[in-house]
């Protein structure tokens, strides 16, 4: 065997355990009866111990020093396969194992801390904990190494390349636009009954509709599954087996439908990244906020589009009785409801951005050190009022509401807000190619759009780094003017903003 040949068939088990591993994780979340929980947690980290210690060995190093001469410039599948390998590899080493252990005990102890608080509204128990993660979050960075900021360190496992810098400038810019534009808004006051979307919506006609909408969308479903979870999520085994699910509510038609819309956007990334990077992990789960702009571009560009509806609201009065005397132009208005709210999850497209920006500033000042953890809730409830005009009466639904915190998961939220900028930059970009989208979507034409995206990003896996991928794919890097461009034309319609 050729030292490539070894390698590839090394990375070609680890992407068959981590395939396994995923399995076992869907089955936990959906089909584990309640007495399974202990066994199944000891196996996912026996198959995770077995998965890093064929990731780490020595050998992977050895491997990787003498391909690198031939293929570490090389544009080859092979080429990114090595130079994904050394980044990995070059990461992992970083981080001291003793500390990796400690982290991760500290991780899950934050964790249950967390989940017990957060009822109890008892943020005072939490701070301690969330300290800690705070702590051990600039250790890691300081053993990763950073030019400017500590936070570049942590953005290298979502968004590898993408700099704080460049992150704060788009937030800057895209909070000045949308904190007056959510004044004029609310101002504007209610334009359609939001009551029925509240009216009687049977589940099982919930399910048939959204899974004919993400069928019609490119969901291949033969390659594609869909289960009831208490949190939404897509998983995939491999690039043919990609699950999604979703959960119902029988008097609130959005949460399931979008839901299943967001998460099949996902699904479809893993279905269509090039079959030849199969079994390598050029294959597996893209950069988050390329992943994150498929689920908003299905949800949101598409799925709450005026021609979309133009296209379905037929079909879905044949589902729903109780959409019979609503036209489309009404339900377009009733699924773009603009409402600021204290909970992110449920936040509207708009107000959105603005519960991740607080987070991405608070943890940036907690980092920087410019704002202490015990100053959180006050700092919450501040911004919270300055962006929003709301104010949370508690730390429950205020400062505590997301577990990533409590796990250590700084510089993920980010990702979100930057999948909806890249998603109308890759919108304008087919458009300028396609023509009229809408029109298209009117005409029930949807496939094509997932065509064009499979062509220009999603068949590229993690073949490129986010900031060469966003290039290549769009023509430009990551820029939030195309959002705003859209955002007001889509809001000032709905609400008659002058
Ligand atoms: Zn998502």
């Amino acid at each position: 065997m050729t030292d490539l040949e070894e390698f590839k068939s090394l990375l070609a088990e680890i992407s068959d355990l981590s395939g396994i591993a995923a399995i076992a994780g869907w089955d936990k979340e959906t089909q584990m009866p309640k007495g399974g929980a202990d066994t199944r947690a000891t196996q996912l980290s026996t198959l995770a111990k077995v998965i890093h210690l064929k990731e780490t060995a020595p050998r992977v190093g050895d491997l990787l020093a003498s391909l690198e001469p031939a293929l570490a410039t090389a544009d080859t599948t092979d080429g990114a396969l090595v130079r994904l390998m050394r980044l990995e590899f070059t990461r992992r080493s970083k981080l001291p194992a003793d500390f990796v252990a400690e982290f991760s005990k500290a991780q899950s102890v934050a964790g249950s801390v967390w989940e017990a608080a957060r009822p109890r509204n008892d943020f005072k128990s939490f701070q301690p904990h969330l300290e800690k993660m705070f702590e051990y979050t600039l250790r890691a960075a300081d053993l990763f190494g950073y030019d400017s900021h500590p936070y570049d360190a942590l953005l290298w496992d979502y968004d590898p390349g993408l700099r704080t810098a460049h992150i704060k400038d788009i937030f800057t810019e895209l909070r000045a636009f949308t904190v007056p534009l959510l004044k004029r808004i609310v101002a504007a006051g209610e334009t359609v009954d939001y009551s029925i979307l509240e009216r009687s919506f049977p589940i099982d006609a919930q399910r048939a509709f959204a899974l004919e909408v993400a069928q019609a969308f490119g969901y291949d479903y033969d390659r594609g599954r869909l289960d009831v979870t208490a949190h939404p999520f897509a998983t995939n085994f491999s690039r043919d087996d990609v699950r999604i699910t979703t959960r119902f509510d029988e008097h609130y038609f959005p949460m399931a439908f979008y839901g299943v819309l967001h998460e099949a956007g996902h699904a479809m990334y893993e279905q269509n990244t090039a079959p030849e990077l199969r079994r390598t992990p050029l294959a597996r789960g893209a950069w988050s906020t390329a992943h994150e702009s498929q689920s908003r571009l299905w949800e949101n560009l598409v799925g709450r589009s005026e021609a979309f509806w133009q296209h379905w609201m037929p079909r879905a009065q044949q589902h729903f009785a109780a959409l019979a005397d609503v036209d489309a132009n009404t339900m377009y208005k009733l699924v773009n409801r603009v409402q600021p709210s204290l909970i992110r999850v449920e936040a509207d497209e708009l107000t959105y951005n603005l519960h991740i920006m607080l987070r991405f500033e608070l943890e940036l000042a907690v980092l920087e050190g410019s704002l202490k953890v015990s100053e959180l809730p006050e700092a919450w409830g501040a911004k919270m009022q300055e962006y929003l005009g709301v104010t949370p009466p508690d730390d429950r639904d205020g400062v505590m509401q997301d577990i990533h915190w409590s796990s250590g998961y700084f510089a993920y939220f980010p990702t979100y807000s930057l999948g909806n900028i890249l998603s109308v930059q890759l919108f304008e970009k087919a458009e300028s190619q396609m023509g009229d989208l809408h029109a298209m979507f009117a005409r029930g034409e949807f496939k094509p759009l997932l065509h064009w995206l499979t062509h220009a990003m999603l068949r590229h896996g993690k073949t490129y780094l986010p900031p060469e991928l966003i290039e290549r794919s769009t023509g430009s890097a990551l820029s939030a003017a195309p959002y705003l461009r859209y955002l007001t034309k889509k809001f000032s319609g709905i609400y008659n903003l002058e």
